[in-house]
């Protein structure tokens, strides 16, 4: 296991005597030196004051790991034994620090149960797999052992994809992709990129850019997502309005099964059928383990621009995006966000109660009606050549200014895209003075979206009141289609201290209850995991859930795979 090759790591508060480096933060986002920069942010402090009657304090910190208890590692001795002798010995872990490690990803309720020192079941084995035929090897010994099988990629997952599922005297065992993380091949001419699941965000873009290529997949979890996490969930990153989500990206999927091996042909498009790739993209684990994938590139742009553009309210902006998108101009981001979220957004980007340059900009657009209680903040991005980039924006302002769309400038695109991998962070300062703070997605028609928007509104402040917090919602319409969009929420609320499941629970359902019943998607692009399963069968009907249990049980017919996700039991 090479020392430097080592990115996920164990928090400082503990020393293992492991050969992990201590990079990553266990028990929030990201890297250990990162944090969010609350200093001077008046306008956010005093908008939690408001909102949460959060006194913007810390009141609570995560557990010491040193002080946590775990259940026994309950593999046997001869079945480690064979493992080690597939794996190697140090690519085989039983140490109560990698069991732990493996046991969560960054969806709120796994990071909750981690800072309190209550993690659900541990793996029992953590195995880092180098090459596929391990993993073949792997499989075979599931003729001689009761075992389970989790992939683990980046585990940013936030439905808890990677978490620990066993019945009574299984063992589990989590694969980390990790040390697969090649990129194999890139054909320069036909525009594709082979690639290991392993390879996390930026490995692939350092790549493609070193020969003047780019993926364009920039999900914000981009730095610590790997390729197989983000095929297995049929992930999308910022750029999806004009790249595809990744189920566009994908050539060709090879996967190792319980049952074999299975590799998509390797063409641009078929008539062979029903795309068998389709099915495998978005599997989440539960059918067998991505080995590599056939990427879909593009030139990487000369040249890039975002923008700002503040309308009077969120229909306006809606309306616009839809008549854009509709006219066939395409950007490739565009996000809009609702009152709510441009009222935070304004808070966070000001420092010090704002610049006097900011302070007369936003005297200025509240006398021309925009900055009231209701302004709708949008971000618009454009890249490719400098001429395509000005056509572009030029035809997007152009029609975002019949509804009102007053353009910003370059300031609150520029931003957007220097902060647009940042703000995972501010959820851990949030969670420390006491915050619940989490996000769910969804997608609808054009038809819907706007009543959608304004029910999930009105769930959260529901779920509020039955909890009697005080909470806050808000939401953005990105990843923008001719049909349709996505709306994106996020949300905050006082932590109900001893209760933290139960309150996210109650809101988490009253939320996807509306999501579901209208008809909207049960997920956009988080996935199903654990914490979607139990609407799986509502959104797809008896028959379409029946058909995907017959696509698991045909590849794994003793239902060793990722156990409890994507589908329902029964
Ligand atoms: C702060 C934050 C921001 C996020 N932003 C976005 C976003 O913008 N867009 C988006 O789409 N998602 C986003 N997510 C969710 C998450 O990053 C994505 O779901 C991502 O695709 C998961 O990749 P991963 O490598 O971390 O996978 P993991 O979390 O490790 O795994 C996800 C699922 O895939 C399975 N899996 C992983 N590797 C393999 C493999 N090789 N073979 C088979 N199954 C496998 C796992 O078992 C699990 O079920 C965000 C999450 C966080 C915490």
């Amino acid at each position: 296991m090479g020392k430097n090759n080592l990115r996920f790591a164990f928090n400082v508060e503990f020393s293992l005597g492991s050969v992990l480096k201590l990079n990553v933060k266990w028990w929030g986002w990201g890297d250990l030196s990162r944090s969010y920069d609350l200093e001077g942010r008046k306008m956010f402090l005093k908008f939690l004051e408001d909102k949460l009657q959060c006194s913007g304090d810390v009141v609570q910190q995560p557990a010491r790991v040193d002080s946590m208890k775990f259940p026994p590692m309950k593999a046997d001795a001869a079945f480690v034994n064979s493992l080690n002798g597939i794996f190697g010995g140090e690519n085989v872990r039983v140490d109560d620090m990698d069991r732990f490690l493996h046991s969560f990803g960054k969806g709120y309720l796994d990071l909750i149960r981690a800072w309190r020192g209550t993690p659900q079941l541990l793996p029992d084995v953590v195995l880092y797999p180098t090459n596929e035929s391990q993993i073949a090897q792997l499989f075979d010994e599931s003729a001689n052992w009761d075992f389970v099988v989790v992939p683990y990629g980046g585990a940013t997952t936030v439905v808890g994809g990677v978490s620990t599922r066993i019945s009574d005297g299984q063992v589990a065992v989590c694969l980390d992709f990790r040390f697969m993380n090649k990129i194999l091949s890139i054909d320069e001419k036909s525009l594709l990129a082979d690639v290991q699941p392993g390879c996390l965000g930026p490995e692939v873009e350092r790549a493609l850019s070193s020969v003047g290529l780019t993926l364009g997949h920039f999900p914000q979890s981009f730095e610590f997502s790997s390729v197989g996490g983000w095929v297995a969930t049929r992930g999308a990153g910022y750029e999806s309005t004009r790249y595809g989500k990744i189920e566009d990206l994908v050539e060709s999927v090879r996967l190792v099964t319980p049952q074999g091996t299975i590799e998509t042909p390797h063409v641009p498009a078929s008539a062979a059928g029903p795309d068998i790739r389709q099915i495998l993209v978005g599997s989440e684990g539960a059918v067998g383990l991505i080995t590599s994938v056939s990427l879909k590139l593009r030139k990487a742009p000369a040249s890039k621009s975002y923008r700002g553009v503040i309308f009077r309210d969120f229909e306006d902006g809606v309306e616009a995006v839809r008549t854009m998108i509709q006219k066939d101009i395409v950007p490739n981001v565009i996000r809009l966000s609702n009152p709510s979220e441009t009222e935070v957004s304004i808070a966070l980007s000001r420092r010090n109660g704002g610049s006097y340059v900011e302070k007369v900009g936003a005297w200025f657009l509240k006398k021309r009606g925009y900055l009231g209680t209701d302004g709708a903040l949008m971000i618009l991005g454009f890249e490719g050549s400098p001429e395509r980039v000005r056509f572009e924006r030029r035809l997007a302002l152009a029609s975002c200014k019949p509804f009102g769309g007053f353009s910003l400038g370059e300031g609150p695109g520029r931003m957007w895209y220097k902060q647009r991998f940042e703000l995972p962070y501010l959820r851990d300062e949030l969670m420390k003075m006491g915050v619940l703070v989490d996000t769910l997605e969804t997608a609808t028609s054009w038809s819907r979206l706007s009543t959608l928007h304004l029910q999930i509104m009105a769930a959260f402040r529901e779920a509020f009141e039955e909890l009697r917090v005080s909470g806050f919602a808000m939401a953005h319409m990105s990843h923008v289609y001719r049909t349709g969009a996505s709306l994106y929420f996020t949300f905050m609320a006082q932590q109900l201290i001893g209760h933290e499941e139960e309150e996210w629970h109650l809101i988490k359902n009253k939320v996807t209850d509306v999501i579901v019943t209208s008809g909207a998607s049960l997920s956009h692009h988080h996935g199903i995991g654990l914490e979607h399963v139990k609407w799986m069968r509502q959104y797809w009907g008896p028959l379409g859930i029946r058909v995907l249990k017959s696509i698991k049980h045909e590849l794994d017919p003793k239902g060793i795979m990722n156990p409890g996700k994507l589908l329902p039991p029964g």
